[in-house]
C-alpha cells in the first residue's frame, strides 16, 4: 500500500503533512459524526443496504427508506428469499430501480454462493451485482477494516481542494485522484477515515459556499474556497401528462393505475398513473402541476381530473394495462417515484410512521 507522511501538491508543489491531515480529521469526526441509522451497526448487509440507499439519493430521504426496508427484510437471507416485486414495492420513492434489483441479485447470490455471508475484501465484493468501485471500498473498510481508499463525489471534492488540484473527469487523473485518496488513507483506522472524508464533503466543504472557518483541516487546505470545475450538462426539459381517476365501490376507494411493460428500458414493472399525449393538453385545466427531476432531464408534469372524454383516450393509449386499485393497496406496489410524488400530493398515499427500537433518531442532512 503506497503510504507518504507528505503528499505533494501538484499545482503548487507544496506539500501536506498527511499524518496531521489524518489525525486533525479523525478528531473532528468523532466529536462531529451525524447520528445516522446505519451508523449504529456493524452488520455488513444494513452498511451495504445504506451504502446502495445512499447512491443518488439523499440522506434526508434515506433515512426513513432505510428503516422501513429493514422492516421488511431485516437480514440477507430475508432479502434473498423475498420477490423481486416486494423488493421493488420497498424501494419505490427511492428512485434508480435499478439499484434494488441489483442488491436482490447480489443477496441471492451471496446466500447460494458464499454461505450468506458478504466477502471481506473490496476486490470480492465488487464481482456483486450493483458494487462498484465506490461502494466495495465503503464496505470493506467499515464493516471489515480493509485499508482501503474510496472516492465518491463528496471525497473527490475535498481532495480536489486540499491538494489544488483543478476538475478533470479523464481517467488518468481519476487513477490520480485516487493514488493521493491512498496515500492520505489512515491505514489504521480506514472505515472511520473514509467516512470522516465523506462526511466533511457533505457537511463542511459544501460544493457552492464550503464552510472553511469551520473546516477541521483548514490549515492543510490549499485552495481555501471553491475550486475549479468544468460546465455541468444543461438540463433538458420533457412534458408529461398523466390521467387521475378514481371511483367509489361502496366505501372502498379505487385508483386507476398502470403497471410498466417488461420491455421498458426505465422502471420496467414499476406502476404509475395512467400517462395521456401531452400535446392534446396544452390549454387543459390542470388538477396539479409539479416538476420531477431524473438524472439531466426536468419532467414538467401536469396532472388532469378524471372526465369520460380523456378515460376514452387513455384507454385507447393503454389497454389492458390499466388496472383499478384499491387505494389501500397502493402502498404495497412499485411505484415510479413521480407517481408516488403525485399520489402523496393528493392525498392518496399514506405512509404509517415507522419505529425501529433504538433506531428513532433522525438527522436531516
Ligand atoms: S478549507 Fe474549505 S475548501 Fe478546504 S477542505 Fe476545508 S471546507 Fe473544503
Amino acid at each position: 500500500m503506497p503510504r507518504a507522511e507528505n503528499i505533494k501538491s501538484a499545482d503548487s508543489g507544496e506539500s501536506l503533512d498527511a499524518a496531521g491531515f489524518r489525525r486533525d480529521l479523525r478528531k473532528w469526526y468523532k466529536a462531529n459524526a451525524r447520528e445516522l441509522p446505519w451508523r449504529e451497526s456493524q452488520d455488513p448487509y444494513r452498511i451495504w443496504l445504506s451504502e446502495i440507499m445512499l447512491q443518488q439519493t439523499r440522506v434526508a430521504t434515506v433515512i426513513d427508506r432505510y428503516k422501513e426496508f429493514l422492516q421488511r427484510f431485516p437480514t440477507l437471507v430475508a432479502l434473498a428469499l423475498a420477490r423481486e416485486e416486494d423488493v421493488l414495492a420497498a424501494w419505490s420513492g427511492l428512485g434508480y430501480y435499478h439499484r434494488a434489483r441489483s442488491l436482490h441479485r447480489a443477496a441471492q447470490f451471496v446466500m447460494r454462493e458464499c454461505n450468506a455471508q458478504l466477502p471481506e475484501t473490496a476486490a470480492e465484493l465488487r464481482s456483486l451485482p450493483g458494487i462498484g468501485e465506490y461502494t466495495a471500498p465503503a464496505i470493506a473498510s467499515i464493516c471489515f477494516n480493509e485499508p482501503v481508499a474510496l472516492v465518491d463525489g463528496n471525497v473527490e471534492r475535498v481532495l480536489l481542494r486540499v491538494l489544488s488540484l483543478g476538475e478533470n473527469k479523464r481517467s488518468p487523473a481519476m487513477k490520480r485522484l485516487h493514488e493521493q485518496a491512498t496515500m492520505l488513507l489512515d491505514v489504521r483506522n480506514p472505515g472511520t477515515h473514509n467516512q470522516a472524508m465523506m462526511e466533511l464533503g457533505a457537511t463542511i466543504c459544501l460544493p457552492r459556499n464550503p464552510k472553511c472557518s469551520e473546516c477541521p483541516v483548514q490549515k492543510y487546505c490549499k485552495t481555501q474556497g471553491e475550486h475549479e470545475t468544468t460546465a455541468r450538462k444543461t438540463m433538458r426539459s420533457q412534458e408529461s401528462v398523466y390521467l387521475l381517476a378514481t371511483r367509489k365501490k361502496g366505501t372502498v376507494t379505487e385508483v386507476l393505475m398502470m403497471k410498466r411493460g417488461a420491455e421498458e428500458s426505465q422502471m420496467a414493472g414499476m406502476w404509475e398513473l395512467p400517462s395521456l399525449p401531452p400535446e392534446l393538453f396544452r390549454n387543459s385545466e390542470v388538477l396539479l402541476g409539479l416538476r420531477h427531476s431524473i438524472t439531466n432531464t426536468n419532467y414538467y408534469v401536469r396532472v388532469l381530473a378524471s372526465k369520460p372524454a380523456l378515460m376514452e383516450i387513455a384507454k385507447n393509449e393503454h389497454g389492458d394495462a390499466l388496472v383499478w386499485k384499491r387505494q389501500k393497496m397502493l402502498n404495497t406496489l412499485p411505484l415510479t417515484g413521480l407517481a408516488r410524488k403525485v399520489l402523496q400530493r393528493m392525498d392518496l398515499l399514506h405512509r404509517p410512521p415507522v419505529h425501529l427500537p433504538g433506531n428513532d433518531r433522525q438527522q436531516i442532512e
